[in-house]
């Protein structure tokens, strides 16, 4: 292991170095005798070996131990401020420059242990099976592209209608009345021929038809963005769960947006939210009520025809939401935030956004005493965040069927 510094900048005041990464998070650290800020000169170019940096140090004064550097490697890694030189130098030239700006960024949250290409390769190696290619996965597709995610396997039933065009730029003019999911596949190969992608013409009509999907394609994950018929959240979540595959899910309803996931043995499924309200056909947190009023105007809502009305603006907003979580369970880059959690996009209010948990259910029989071995990814990833949730029992005022 040779440590090495990230893009860390610093200043000398007094007996004290202000080192910055992420202007946000300053780091003082004491230099009474300038070998800390030979230290880091050192880690800069990231080319010793802890032993090797004490050896150097103990050149310019009274020994230092490696024992020492390595507790001061260890703290500058709790702040996330070096990875391990021996796991970087894959990319290069040409692959370098395709993903300059997704290493820039896995930098920020690169460890000793995981370097930034390490994270990118989790990426790169990951296949997602992508269900729908309509209002929502036609926002989600090209950030997985852009990422480089290295295989993509793209289902859908429909053909490209002009109504499609206020939110689903995979397609042009020339593509009306085509199959839509071979456009979004060639759309794919056109952005980067290196990402392997493939085409199925599925009409989902019940969870078998997800299973064999699944069994046929094998997926490390799901991104789902098929609203219908009723009911099909339920279809992919029983195959998804029996699976051990995570998906992520995102819809919208008149005036509000959200994204959740499910990540099986970890998170409650999107079956322990149907057994704690069976009123909840389509995703919503509202809590059962006796209110009258509330509950007549569930039920006119339910009445009337389903309007999509996303526009472009919107379905992209949802599509990087829920590709950032794709992203955090492909690489573990950090916790999947919506796994059993529904993140609400307001859009009445500046796009304010709150996050709500909903309780796994032992009884559930889909993820309860049913429940399949943990997948890889789920153990990768770990518990999700729950922290900041709030409770599901939140009155809300609204509700919002989810669907794009
Ligand atoms: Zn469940």
């Amino acid at each position: 292991m040779r440590p090495r510094l990230k893009d860390v900048v610093w200043e000398r005041m007094g007996d004290e170095l202000t080192l910055v990464f992420d202007q946000r998070s300053p780091l003082v650290v004491s230099d009474v005798d300038g070998r800390m800020e030979t230290l880091l000169g050192l880690l800069r170019r990231g080319d010793h070996t802890v032993p090797e940096l004490a050896a150097q140090l103990s050149t310019a004064g009274p020994e230092v131990s490696a024992e020492d550097v390595h507790g001061i490697v260890a703290a500058l890694d709790g702040h996330r401020l070096v990875e391990d030189a021996d796991r970087l130098g894959r990319y290069t030239g040409g692959v370098h420059d395709r993903h300059y700006s997704n290493l820039a960024f896995f930098e920020t949250f690169a460890t000793l242990e995981r370097s930034r290409e390490d994270l990118l390769d989790s990426a790169r190696g990951a296949h997602v099976l992508v269900l729908g290619t309509g209002g929502l996965n036609s926002n989600t597709v090209p950030h997985l592209a852009g990422l480089g995610v290295g295989r993509l396997t793209l289902a859908d039933r429909d053909v490209v209608e002009s109504k499609n065009f206020a939110r689903q730029y995979l397609y042009t003019w020339r593509d009306l009345g085509h199959s839509k999911v071979k456009a979004a596949g060639a759309w794919v190969q056109r952005f980067d021929p290196d990402i392997d992608v493939s085409t199925r013409e599925l009409d989902v009509r019940g969870s078998e038809d997800v299973a064999r999907l699944l069994d046929e394609t094998r997926p490390d994950l799901v991104m789902s963005g098929i609203d219908s018929p009723r009911g099909v959240d339920l279809w992919v979540n029983e195959a998804c769960v029996s699976r051990g595959v995570p998906f992520v899910r995102g819809g919208m309803g008149v005036s509000t947006a959200g994204v959740w996931s499910v990540v099986p043995s970890v998170s409650a499924c999107r079956m322990c939210l149907e057994l704690a309200d069976p009123t909840n056909g389509e995703l919503d947190l509202s809590p059962g009520t006796d209110d009258a009023h509330t509950d007549a105007a569930r039920r006119l809502y339910e009445s009337k025809p389903r309007v999509n009305r996303g526009i472009g603006a919107l379905a992209g907003l949802l599509g990087s939401y829920a590709a950032f979580e794709c992203l955090r369970l492909l690489t573990g880059f950090e916790t999947p935030q919506y796994a059993g959690s529904l993140l609400t996009i307001n859009l009445t209010d500046g796009c304010s956004t709150t996050l709500q948990e909903w309780e796994r259910r032992p009884d559930c029989p889909a993820c309860g005493s049913a429940a399949t071995a943990p997948s890889a990814l789920a153990q990768v990833v770990g518990e999700p965040s729950g922290s900041s949730a709030p409770s599901v029992d939140s009155p809300s005022s609204s509700r919002q069927p989810l669907g794009v």
